[in-house]
């Protein structure tokens, strides 16, 4: 009796489901770096995507890492794609099926059967913010390669087409974006109607921002390091650490954080560097080794950080003058 099932299944063996990926109103698609441990979200100019970006290797803005065109999309995409497969496969399964019954129960003289598929509705996703507020934080950049055009949210700055380091001139439009994200906490805040939800989110942004100073500050340290023709292969986050890079621009410039910032500044900066550790590292929680190496003492050990606005600001003020430090040094060269 599953005569037209068996039919459709066996059709169903070669079935692909494309759907197609929208396009925002300004051009752009969402992507995702597949390298796991990233996963950073990005967009690119739908246009350039087609042009520029080649089928081989495709960069992650953030990590660098490259894989082939057809392994971007985002989670979000994958999903929805599938829960749409998913309908439109149960869709054709119920049909073949409700076309059985129906055979069957013509040559029934006695009972019938009886089926009812249930097709349900897609999957809504929760959007973590409101499109207005992705803009505020949002930073549009253009290669100055390649000229492929992307957006990112935190300091990302590898063109996804080329790979090329754009942090030497991006970095100030990166300092004025965390800017505008500080300033707008709160018209992001009454954005979203459930408060608890608000509060994680500001919290999430907040939370978010010292881990893009401190690796905005090491791209834009490794792509002015490369410049150098002492320039030799370093261990992958040397930048990310004080020491290492304070010994480097001493040794290549003469000059380092000391010449940029005020003792007290840098004193900051050293516990701002650990408070991202733990942030990424240690959920926010405070172990021993923060407080041996920040001589802090306002937590205990097992508390988690407060990591507040005022804190954000001035660890931004502290990054840019550092930038702004290393762009002379590299302008000098
Ligand atoms: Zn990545
Ligand atoms: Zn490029």
């Amino acid at each position: 009796m599953f005569k037209n099932l068996n039919n459709e299944l066996y059709q169903l063996q070669s079935y692909k489901y494309i759907i197609p990926v929208p396009i925002d109103q300004e051009g752009y698609i969402d992507k995702e770096c597949p390298n796991e441990e990233c996963l950073y979200k990005f967009k690119i100019y739908e246009e350039d995507w087609r042009n520029i970006c080649k089928d081989e290797a495709i960069y992650c803005p953030r990590c660098g890492k490259t894989e082939t065109s057809d392994k971007w999309f985002t989670t979000e995409q994958i999903e929805e794609a599938k829960q749409r497969a998913i309908e439109s496969v149960k869709y054709r399964i119920g049909q073949a099926l409700r076309r059985d019954a129906m055979e069957f129960n013509r040559n029934q003289k006695n009972g019938l059967l009886r089926l009812n598929m249930q097709v349900s509705g897609f999957r809504h996703f929760e959007n973590n913010l409101p499109l207005s507020c992705r803009e505020l934080i949002e930073q549009k950049i253009q290669c100055e390669k390649c000229n492929a055009r992307f957006a990112v949210i935190g300091s990302a700055f590898y063109c996804p087409a080329c790979g090329n380091n754009s942090a030497i001139n991006t970095f100030e439009e990166f300092i004025k974006t965390t800017y505008s994200k500080l300033n707008n906490l709160k018209v992001i805040g009454e954005s979203i109607e459930n408060k608890d939800e608000a509060n994680r989110i500001i919290r999430a942004l907040l939370e978010s921002i010292p881990n893009d100073l401190v690796e905005a500050i090491q791209c834009l340290s490794e792509s002015i390091y490369e410049k150098f023709p002492e320039y030799e292969k370093l261990s992958q986050n040397t930048f990310q650490r004080i020491d290492d890079a304070d010994r480097i621009w001493k040794q290549l410039a003469g000059i380092s954080f000391e010449n940029w910032l005020k003792e007290e500044e840098f004193s900051k900066m050293k516990v701002y560097y650990q408070k991202r550790h733990l942030l990424i590292h240690k959920n926010g929680i405070v172990d021993a080794n923060y407080i041996r190496k920040t001589g802090d003492n306002s937590y205990k050990i097992g508390e988690r950080i407060v990591f507040s606005q005022k804190d954000a600001t001035e660890f931004t003020d502290i990054i840019k003058k550092v930038g702004d430090g290393l762009k002379n040094i590299s302008n000098d060269n």
